[in-house]
């Protein structure tokens, strides 16, 4: 049996890369349905193919053990799985930093919650600033109750708010200095995100919409200077700060700016899958080994180590040739 010292040498790759970050789906479901993210009528997974939250604590724990240091919970959305707040307690006592990814419609009355609970830092999806707008992303978002959850989560002190924003061009691309300004009024972080080609999504053409980062960078700097950072929160964010603000302006780019060399990061589904990348279908079936070897949690640490050497160089998203991933966003854990 390896001892706790190995152990946390124990998730390093064929390419030298060490796995300190897991996210952790806990639903597929969601409250609304983002045109980027879901199809607009989807079916959900029946509850005996979606693991317990006593099995994603077990493989929280375990990861922990072999050294994860970050866990992000999310989904679907992870606030609408009937008593998330005990998992969020549980998980909350690991030796480990504890963030969700969250669309922000139930925090108003869950945020002070989750911050007893032990969640540190919160991401919380907005793209736009204007209701009917919103509503036309979301399909069925609210958002004044978002603007309020966001509220309450400030109220609430988490260490670190980041808003996520997915940039399409025509949609929401005008809004990008809006949403940097109201980061800087809220005393946030915000991250634009290039979307990725995860899903059949009929209703738009994933190339039309395409807003490169570079592009979000330059109409930014149209008003603020931009000074690139090192800062890094273990995610694929690559951060710039403002000389007159706390708030930084994150970029995720996996099409423009490739992050694969330095991915630090797996996912687990909420069926259980162990993905080794966000970009391809390597994975290893978690569900199946807690469900074969009950707690036994040395069995389930092994099962991961091995996984290790499944995790591929790269991804390759290619907007021209899509959908290269035939899961949406919502089964991959965001
Ligand atoms: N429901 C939560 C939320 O919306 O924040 C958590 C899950 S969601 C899948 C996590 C993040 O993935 C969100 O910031 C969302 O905007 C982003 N996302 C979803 N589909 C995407 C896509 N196709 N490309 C890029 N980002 C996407
Ligand atoms: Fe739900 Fe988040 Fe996907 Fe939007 S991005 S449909 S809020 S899971």
């Amino acid at each position: 049996m390896a001892n706790s010292k190995d152990d946390t040498q124990a998730l390093v790759d064929r390419f030298g890369r060490t796995v300190d970050y897991i996210r952790l789906s806990v639903t597929d479901r969601c409250d609304f349905r983002c045109v980027y993210c879901m199809a607009e009528e989807m079916t959900f997974l029946p509850h005996a193919q979606v693991l317990t939250l006593e099995e994603i604590d077990q493989i929280a724990q375990a990861f922990v053990s072999l050294g994860v240091k970050k866990i992000r919970l999310t989904g679907g959305e992870p606030l609408v799985r009937r008593d998330v707040m005990k998992l969020m307690r549980s998980v909350g006592q690991l030796d480990s930093e504890l963030a969700i990814t969250t669309n922000g419609s139930q925090l108003v009355h869950m945020a002070q919650d989750l911050k007893d609970a032990g969640v540190n830092r919160l991401n919380i999806s907005i793209d736009s600033l204007r209701e009917d707008r919103f509503k036309a992303m979301t399909r069925i978002g609210k958002l004044p109750k978002v603007l309020a959850g966001i509220d309450a989560a400030i109220e609430a002190g988490f260490d670190r708010i980041k808003l996520n924003a997915v940039v399409m061009k025509g949609r929401n691309d005008d809004e990008i200095l809006d949403l940097v300004d109201f980061a800087r009024d809220k005393g946030v972080d915000v991250s634009f995100i290039e979307e990725m080609p995860l899903g059949q999504i009929s209703e738009h053409d994933r190339g039309e919409v395409y807003c490169s980062s570079d592009e979000v960078r330059a109409i930014i700097e149209q008003k603020y200077e931009l000074q690139p950072t090192v800062e890094r929160t273990a995610g694929p964010s690559r951060y710039y700060r403002m000389s007159d603000s706390e708030s930084r302006v994150g970029f995720i780019s996996p099409h423009s700016h490739n992050f694969c060399s330095e991915c630090n990061r797996v996912r687990v589904t909420v069926e259980g899958r162990l993905l080794l990348c966000l970009g391809n279908e390597h994975s290893v079936d978690l569900l199946h080994t807690l469900r074969a070897h009950p707690n036994d949690q040395e069995k389930l640490k092994q099962v991961i180590i091995d996984a290790m050497d499944l995790k591929p160089e790269k991804h390759e998203f290619d907007l021209d040739d899509e959908p290269q991933i035939i899961r949406f966003m919502n089964m991959t854990g965001g």
